[in-house]
């Protein structure tokens, strides 16, 4: 053993680096606050029907894409032991009469381009070329360490061919370039797909991010993007092998001891030592955990790259359905008085009743947190708003799906509410990848204390398995480099 360390949170970001760091043959302990593993990312169970929480999507999986590099680095093979299979076709995408199909064929992209967002052939087989390009940028591993000299140095030195090739669509924006390659031609479905994809990809709208970020949000069914047909629980539970974890098990504080140079974590009733901490919580919404001010000064510096959406997610059960892929994307005008995007993502899991084809199911649409602050002190009004929008949402989905009312059972609603009780987070996604967010601007990977080292969706670019995949390959370059 080399070793003790601690991991606090078990979400995707927790429980890739306790299984990395044990492979590396450290003694791991990791603390999960709520019930179970997955965070965001997780799932739950009522009786027979599983359901995942928020991220129903797996992405990056096919070869050199960072969640497949992730997965090599653990010598893991996570497809033989659940049902994790890549979605064919990925998304059905829904605008009232209008629909498409993004599958991981560029073929069916570029019919995506032509047909629905009513692209000229010639500008549309261009912008499939650049996302192609644009994606291959995914390839390479990130190292980001912009603290020191040397490894500034070092950090320019390695990311200079990738400057060189894809600097100047990180610089660019997406709507001129838009503009530029359609000849000014946009039709308004091309406006709302895409800021639909930019806001699920990068939590910020068309008009705010790069073209290298349009180009991933377009190309994200190209990466290769799975669903674990049992729920991400069984995935969670194959990962968090060979290290401790112990459940509903705050962290309820972390200390530093300058003399002995320990990390001090206060849990229950104990206080436990540990040399190196991965702190893989949402640290910019959760910096006051620090009692040591150098950390929480460091963070707080950051804590305005919080991202202003949340999630509203509604759970429930559709009967005699035939889906036309796992995952719908309906682009719709109903925003439920500002309180939704107006664009919903409906996964489905299938559930095995006899003779009955049976999903449950994960709706899922972005909502400003702003609106729901008011509610943290106001059970009745919250509980109103609740009833009122649970309601909205089950006749948008009969209308949308064109289901009767016997087809479908609500089974519950979340909200930043809900996510801030259990997950201790109301931003739901990652640091917005927006055009004035650069490299040197997010918190990064490394901390001010030597062994204190920082991974969630809240440190790095992107979010969720390809944001966190390349956070922990951006790390473990650095372990490998500098030692641990
Ligand atoms: C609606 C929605 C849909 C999404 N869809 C996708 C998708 O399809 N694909 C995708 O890749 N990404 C998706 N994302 C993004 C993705 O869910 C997140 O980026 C990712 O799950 C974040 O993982 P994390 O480990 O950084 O943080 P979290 O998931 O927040 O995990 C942190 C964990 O730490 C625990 N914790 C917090 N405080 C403490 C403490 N003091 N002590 C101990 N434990 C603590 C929490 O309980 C939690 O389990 C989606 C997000 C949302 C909101």
């Amino acid at each position: 053993m080399r070793g003790e360390v601690a991991v606090i949170g078990g979400g995707i970001a927790g429980v890739l680096s306790a299984r990395l760091l044990a492979q590396l043959g450290y003694e791991v302990t990791l603390f999960e606050k709520s019930g179970r593993l997955g965070g965001c990312a997780g799932s739950f169970s009522r009786g027979k029907f599983p359901f995942n929480i928020a991220a129903t999507t797996i992405g990056g999986l096919f070869p050199g894409f960072p969640v497949e590099r992730i997965f090599q680095l653990l010598c893991l093979c996570p497809q033989e032991r659940v049902n994790l299979t890549v979605s064919v076709p990925t998304f059905w995408i829904k605008a009232n009469e209008e629909e498409a199909y993004l599958t991981p064929f560029e073929e069916d992209l570029l019919t995506v381009l032509i047909n629905f967002c009513r692209m000229k052939p010639k500008p549309a087989k261009k912008l499939l070329k650049d996302i192609k390009f644009s994606l291959s940028g995914l390839f390479h591993d990130p190292y980001f360490h912009l603290n020191g000299a040397k490894s500034k140095l070092k950090t320019l030195l390695y990311l200079t061919p990738l400057i060189l090739n894809h600097g100047i669509y990180y610089r660019k924006s997406a709507l001129p370039y838009l503009k530029e390659i359609t000849q000014n031609d946009i039709h308004p479905l091309t406006l709302k797909l895409f800021n639909a994809l930019s806001l699920i990809t990068a939590q910020a709208p068309l008009e705010e991010v790069s073209v290298f970020t349009l180009h991933l949000a377009l190309g994200y069914s190209l990466t290769g993007v799975g669903t674990v047909k049992e729920g991400n629980e069984a995935l969670f539970s194959y990962l968090a092998d060979g290290f401790d974890f112990f459940l509903n098990t705050p962290v309820e504080e972390i200390g530093f001891s300058e003399k002995e140079k320990v990390f001090i974590l206060k849990v229950g009733k104990e206080r436990l030592l540990f040399e190196r901490v991965v702190c893989a919580i949402p640290v910019l919404e959760n910096y006051n955990i620090f009692s040591d001010e150098l950390i929480r000064k460091y963070l707080r510096t950051y804590e305005k790259l919080v991202s202003p959406f949340s999630a509203i997610t509604l759970y429930g059960v559709i009967k005699n359905y035939e889906p036309k892929a796992s995952h719908c994307l309906l682009l719709t005008a109903e925003t439920l008085d500002g309180h939704t995007s107006g664009n919903y993502l409906v996964s489905l899991l299938p559930v095995n009743l006899e003779g009955e084809t049976t999903y449950s199911f994960t709706l899922s649409t972005h909502t400003p947190i702003e609106f729901w602050r008011r509610y943290l002190n106001d059970k009745e009004s919250y509980r109103t708003k609740k009833e009122e929008l649970s309601k909205g949402l089950k006749k948008l989905l009969l209308s949308e799906l064109s289901l009767e009312e016997s087809q479908l059972e609500i089974f519950d609603l979340a909200t930043p509410i809900t996510f801030n009780y259990y997950l201790n987070r109301m931003s739901l996604g990652g640091i917005p990848v927006t055009l004035s967010n650069s490299i040197w601007k997010v918190p990064g990977n490394l901390s001010p204390r030597t062994g204190l080292y920082l991974l969630s969706d809240q440190t790095l670019f992107y979010q969720g398995w390809i944001g966190i995949s390349l956070g922990l390959l951006n790390l473990y370059r650095w372990w490998e480099d500098a030692g641990f």
